[in-house]
């Protein structure tokens, strides 16, 4: 399985990071060794010295795919959650800068833990709400309405340069709030008040 995430998806973050706003996706990957074995807590790398977290709505793709219509994304997955895409951004203002690839910014291991995934039928996909608590406190808060592209463009994109199969998880982007993250943090997720992540901080 692969784990691809979009970036600048949500106009008030591209803006708190003073990135340019762009009508072109922009998607990255993370490998399977990015997901904590289970129930692992998140290990702070001593490669780099800010970890941000990034909330993000997340999809599990249900059957292989390529060059989905945009009307048909919706067949293919079933169930959404959240992840958090944790950024070394220290590391990737220095890649930035030269204009090089982010992955060792973005594809560490343990850096894209994920959250309990529920049914996307329960949900109006336009207008999911979820945050990020960081010791209880209110850190992100986002809703899919404000996303740039939506899932099903996200999905149909994607699946232009990449075939889609079983099991694939797609971020799909943070909004505004991003932030550092410290030993002995512990940040919470939820959709519509329910709680769907957890990751210690160590
Ligand atoms: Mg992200």
């Amino acid at each position: 399985m692969k784990i691809i995430c979009i970036g600048r998806n949500y106009k008030e973050h591209i803006k708190e990071l003073k990135n340019k706003y762009s009508s072109e996706i922009t998607f990255f990957l993370k490998p399977q060794t990015a997901i904590p074995v289970k129930n692992q807590p998140f290990f702070l790398p001593d490669f780099t010295q800010e970890i941000h977290h990034e909330i993000e709505i997340i999809i599990k793709i249900n059957r292989t795919g390529k060059f989905i219509q945009k009307k048909f994304s919706n067949r293919y997955y079933n169930e959404i959650s959240l992840g958090i895409d944790f950024t070394a951004r220290d590391i990737q203002d220095n890649l930035k800068k030269m204009g090089l690839p982010w992955e060792k910014a973005k594809a560490f291991d343990g850096s894209a833990p994920i959250g309990k995934f529920i049914n996307k039928d329960d949900f109006d996909l336009e207008n999911i709400d979820f945050m990020l608590k960081v010791n209880g406190e209110i850190k992100q808060n986002g809703n899919s309405k404000n996303m740039i592209n939506n899932i099903d463009e996200i999905i149909s994109y994607i699946s232009n340069y990449i075939t889609l199969k079983k099991g694939d998880i797609i971020f799909t982007g943070t909004p505004k709030g991003v932030g550092k993250i410290y030993k002995n943090d512990v940040l919470e997720g939820f959709i519509d008040g329910k709680k769907l992540l957890h990751v210690d901080v160590v």
